[in-house]
């Protein structure tokens, strides 16, 4: 299995990739991961996208397509994998299809998991607050939801157009979810 699991910021899916990962037996490959470990030990990577992350704006493509390039070569990713948080922006959209065409794969399902913005923007601010998490103020938090909005909403389009969505009701139980994606792609 060959997917991808997208979603406003606050939405879970992170938490539904590992379940869906050890379901399928298939590596989840998070770039928002990949960042976060390259700035916590102060990469030349992670020098760069830290402030691009404290704010809420996106890395470069060039930057998060070698990345995800790299990361799909190895030996785990190389039949089956579920990208969490990539691709985001059509420029991402294009390499992944370039990247798979060269591998001569296809994706199998993109899973869409639906949630209230401004719910989110609730949680996220809770969760900052009772966590700690100095750097996920509300001016970052709204900026990660409105760039979704903008930049990767849209690329849903492209892939409902290609037949691959399943779409979830994102708000709920971490296991009531996780039925859901599984009934849906068990539908497929
Ligand atoms: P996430 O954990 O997926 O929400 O990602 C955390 C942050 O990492 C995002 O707010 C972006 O700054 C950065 N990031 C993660 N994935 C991407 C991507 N595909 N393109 C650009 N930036 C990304």
């Amino acid at each position: 299995m060959r997917m991808l699991i997208m979603g406003p910021p606050g939405a879970g899916k992170g938490t539904q990739a590992k379940g869906i990962a050890e379901r399928y037996s298939i590596p989840a490959v998070s770039t928002g991961d990949i960042f976060r470990a390259n700035v916590s030990q102060g990469t030349p990577l992670g020098l760069e996208v830290k402030r691009i992350m404290a704010e809420g704006g996106y890395v470069g493509d060039d930057v998060t397509n070698a990345i995800v390039a790299d990361r799909l070569g190895e030996p785990d990713a190389r039949e089956g994998f579920l990208l969490d948080g990539y691709p985001r922006t059509l420029g991402q959209v294009e390499a992944l299809d370039a990247l798979l065409a060269d591998r001569q794969q296809a994706l199998d399902a993109v899973i869409v998991l639906r949630a209230d913005t401004d719910e989110l923007v609730t949680r996220l601010l809770k969760r900052a607050h009772t966590d700690g998490r100095e750097d996920d103020t509300e001016e970052a938090i709204r900026v990660r939801q409105a760039t979704y909005a903008a930049e990767t909403a849209p690329l849903l389009d492209v892939y409902r157009d290609r037949g691959l969505l399943v779409e979830v009701d994102g708000l709920g139980g971490v296991d009531e979810v996780g039925e859901r994606i599984a009934a849906g792609l068990d539908a497929r």
